[in-house]
């Protein structure tokens, strides 16, 4: 009996779904695969955060699949095998799943799924992802496309999902069973695409207000942000999803902006759609290099900057044991909960970079493993920008004085996540080194003894890497190298 095969990969949904509603209108049963390779648990990209997220949200799936009437197939092999197996039992007629925009690996295992595909006769239909547009010829070009299929209509939900009669759906496992010990964060969101859309709500209906003045402070953003990219990087939502109801509320602020009711809406929806372009704008660049985790985008410029791994420097950067307050707070708040806002991620990137001078591949990696949302076309192109090494963005070499003191003036935040410093005052809170011997014994905090003395003196050190930098960076050889990593990566809004 041939059937209809969904490869569901990182668009964990059955609404906006083009794969499955392509599958569902096709004359055979449908039968919805969702695979776990074995080799991402051996990646350094990879942590057991990532793994039990995914089987969670495909547990929620399964569950919406099956008020469809659909079942869900689980597999922790190779897709190859298994689509093999599929196909000896029933006999494949088509294949349908979506583009990803992922490292080489990801790319090699696509390839070996066209590739079984053409030998074995199946029709396989890869369908876009979000604003990502697979064999792009000019950046150009690029946003008008995007705008295009983000603003297009949502894919209806099918009615119902017909599988083969004999077809038991798996029972999808826990982490452990894959001999992945859990790790607990302190907030864990709920999986799913119906809590993706009532995190949505949750956003538009009230928290999204704040977000334009409250997304740079990790104690503001936690409410103020959307909170979605979790969601968003397992594709149980789309972009065009968050755009569309983001829209409706635009339309519904537009008829009275100042009333009390919609006050702070406009500029926070602006914002907020803007975040969404670029969600779609760096994803596109790791679509056009697949090896941003090694290589930087301007080698040249990467080349000259000559960082250094440190081991002393790197432990004490990647466990928040710096010795900078603010710093070690926002890592160790990372590392509890998967998740901090864009500016401190921002500055734990550029601390590694400049202040620390440290290979971006390493600390790229850490960063990797710890966020929850871990979406790879973001995330390098973000270390890359974070780090100098792209040419063509500027040196921005974030202070930890500073954040410290903007976002978290009395130390609140601080004294959250930096249990030493629970009694220190907010005098000496950005900087407790300064503190004399017997303030330090009246407040409980013995800087080299309760609490590291800062690593580096950061003002020199972030001085010195930033001259580096400039210096790398107007080579007349990166300058030409930098020409064409704009030509390929560049937004092209300025120029607009
Ligand atoms: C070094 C570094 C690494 C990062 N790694 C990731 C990552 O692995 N996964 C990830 O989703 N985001 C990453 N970001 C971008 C950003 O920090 C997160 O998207 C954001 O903090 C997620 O929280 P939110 O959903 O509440 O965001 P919101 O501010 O509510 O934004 C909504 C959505 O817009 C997109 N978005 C927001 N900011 C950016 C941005 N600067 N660049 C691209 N898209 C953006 C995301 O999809 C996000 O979910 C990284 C940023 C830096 C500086």
């Amino acid at each position: 009996m041939p059937v209809s095969v969904v490869w569901f990969k990182r668009d964990l949904r059955v609404s906006d779904n083009q794969a499955l509603s392509e599958a569902s209108k096709s004359p055979h049963p449908v039968i919805c695969l969702f695979n776990i390779e074995p080799e991402r648990l051996e990646r350094n990209d990879v942590s057991e955060i990532h793994i039990e997220w995914e089987l969670d949200c495909a547990r929620a799936l399964s569950e919406s699949l099956e008020t469809l009437g659909a079942k869900l197939l689980f597999n922790f092999g190779n897709v190859v095998d298994k689509l093999s197996q599929i196909h000896q039992q029933y006999q494949i007629a088509s294949l349908h799943s979506h583009e990803e925009t992922g490292l080489t690996w990801s790319w090699e295992r696509d390839k070996s799924v066209t590739k079984w595909c053409k030998e074995n006769e199946v029709t396989f239909t890869e369908y876009a992802t979000n604003g990502v547009i697979r064999g792009l010829q000019s950046r150009d070009h690029w946003k008008s496309q995007r705008d295009a299929r983000v603003d297009g209509e949502l894919i209806t939900t099918p009615v119902t999902i017909q599988s083969p009669e004999n077809l038991k759906s798996d029972l999808i496992p826990e982490a452990k069973e894959l001999g992945i010990t859990p790790r607990e964060l302190e907030y864990r969101p709920i999986a799913g695409e119906k809590a993706a859309i009532s995190v949505l709500f949750s956003f538009l209906d009230e928290r999204g207000r704040k977000y334009r003045s409250g997304m740079s402070s990790p104690v503001t953003g936690r409410e103020a942000c959307s909170r979605l990219s979790p969601y968003i990087s397992t594709g149980c939502i789309t972009i065009r999803q968050i755009l569309h109801h983001s829209r409706r509320k635009q339309k519904k602020v537009r008829i009275n902006p100042r009333s009390a009711e919609n006050r702070g809406w406009t500029s926070s929806l602006s914002s907020f759609q803007s975040r969404l372009a670029w969600h779609c704008h760096f994803i596109q660049r790791l679509e056009f290099e697949t090896t941003m985790d090694e290589i930087a985008v301007n080698p040249e410029l990467d080349g000259h900057l000559e960082r250094v791994h440190d081991e002393q420097r790197y432990q004490a950067w990647a466990k928040g044991q710096t010795g900078w307050p603010f710093f070690d707070a926002c890592m160790r708040s990372l590392i509890a909960t998967g998740w901090i806002n864009f500016r401190m991620r921002a500055m734990l990137q550029s601390v590694a970079s400049y202040t620390l001078w440290l290979p971006w591949q390493d600390t790229g990696l850490h960063l990797a493993r710890l966020f929850l949302d871990y979406e790879p076309g973001i995330h390098w192109s973000q270390v890359h920008m974070q780090s100098g090494v792209t040419g063509i963005n500027s040196v921005r070499a974030y202070s930890v004085r500073k954040q410290s003191e903007d976002q978290d003036p009395e130390g609140d935040f601080i004294r959250e996540w930096v249990g030493e410093l629970a009694s220190v005052p907010a005098e000496f809170i950005h900087e407790p080194w300064l503190m004399t011997q017997e303030q330090q014994e009246m407040y409980n905090c013995i800087i080299g003894k309760d609490y590291p003395a800062p690593i580096v003196d950061e003002k020199v050190s972030r001085k010195e890497g930033v001259s580096k930098s400039y210096s790398a960076k107007g080579k007349p050889e990166v300058k030409r190298r930098s020409s064409l990593v704009y030509e390929i990566h560049g937004s092209r809004k300025r120029r607009n």
